[in-house]
């Protein structure tokens, strides 16, 4: 089967591999029928994430058909239409049980698919313990409205939850890429008093005023005065983070109110500073990822009852055999791209 692959630090290439074959009880072996491009995969490619292993087949964006399972598996069967968490967990350790999946123990926890074992952009994943790490897709949603259930959906979700958001709160999201989008429709099932996004690519721009003309947008530059002249308590309720740059981050903290909740989504290249001096007497709540990607279910019925809807952010769509020139264009952010859907 074609697989796309970490070849080494600038360089992924399609290569020729086996089908994976069951190792584990827990082990589901899945026909891939959509895969998507990350910017974590971005990230794999230009040697920032030092976990991750050359010779992997990279992907952790998918949805498929279950091929066949190892004999401890329960929750699914072969046939089944499936979202594949990008999360590895055991479900049994001490912190799979309080829900803090990304920091299972087990020595494939947390972000393994497509960084330390083999991933989805290919025909065919192994996916180990397939009864926390794959759920059944109701029969109403297509592929392309489950695409993004197992990662960055579930990472808006997540978002919002741990961000505490009233119906009177004034939400900050900064960054309207894919992750801030699905943070976006996530908030937006909270019904906050109102909602800005801060963003300064005019494509992103567009995409959210286009498709969800209630939102405020304000460019970076303009972003703290803005939000404190259109909120009651000097800075916004909650502010999400989810751009990753050293500008973005002193942001975030700047147009947070005193007391409210800031919560860190983004993944940053390098340390970011905490200037404690200048933030006394705010008395902020810092609240900082990886997600725990364990809410796939709930979030899979909000799109069978249309509550949420991802489908618009799918702008193009490649053969995995052109696999290379969907990311080249994900990648130059040519074209008005927002994600790539490909298809085996
Ligand atoms: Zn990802
Ligand atoms: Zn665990």
């Amino acid at each position: 089967m074609l697989a796309y692959t970490y070849i080494s630090k600038g360089k992924f290439e399609l290569t020729e591999k086996e089908k994976p074959v069951i190792q584990e009880s827990r082990d589901a072996i899945v026909k891939i029928t959509m895969a998507s491009i990350c910017s974590s995969d971005l990230h794999i490619k230009h040697g920032s994430v030092s976990k991750a292993i050359p010779g992997i087949t990279v992907g952790h964006e998918m949805v498929g058909i279950v091929e066949e399972t190892g004999d401890s598996v329960n929750n699914v069967k072969s046939g089944d239409r499936v979202t594949v968490n990008v999360e590895t967990f055991c479900g049994e350790c001490f912190f799979c049980k309080k829900g803090y999946v990304n920091n299972c123990t087990d020595k494939n926890g947390g972000w393994a698919l497509g960084c330390r074992i083999d991933g989805g952009q290919t025909e065919y994943v192994r996916v180990p313990f397939a009864d926390t790490g794959l759920n059944k897709i109701p029969d109403s949603v297509t592929d392309e409205q489950a695409l993004f259930v197992g990662d960055v959906l579930a990472t808006g979700y997540w978002a919002t939850r741990i961000s505490e958001i009233t119906a009177d709160d004034t939400v900050l999201i900064i960054g309207a890429g894919p992750t801030g989008i699905c943070t976006l429709l996530c908030v937006m099932l909270k019904k906050p008093k109102q909602i800005i996004i801060c963003e300064k690519d005019e494509n992103r721009i567009k995409f959210v005023s286009d498709h969800y003309p209630d939102v405020k947008i304000v460019r970076p530059e303009e972003a703290e005065d803005y939000v404190m002249s259109n909120s009651s308590y000097g800075g916004a309720d909650v502010v999400l983070e989810v751009a990753g740059s050293e500008s973005t981050f002193e942001l975030a903290w700047k147009c947070a109110r005193p007391n409210s909740i800031v919560t860190i989504v983004a993944l940053y290249d390098k340390a970011q500073v905490l200037p404690l001096p200048d933030m006394y007497g705010k008395n902020l709540i810092f609240k900082t990822g990886g997600v725990d990607g364990c809410e796939c279910d709930e979030i899979l019925k909000l799109i069978e009852q249309g509550k949420i809807d991802t489908t618009p952010l799918i702008t193009h769509t490649y053969p995995l055999e052109q696999i290379g020139e969907a990311y080249e264009l994900f990648e130059n952010k040519q074209d008005g791209v927002i994600k790539v859907a490909i298809k085996p």
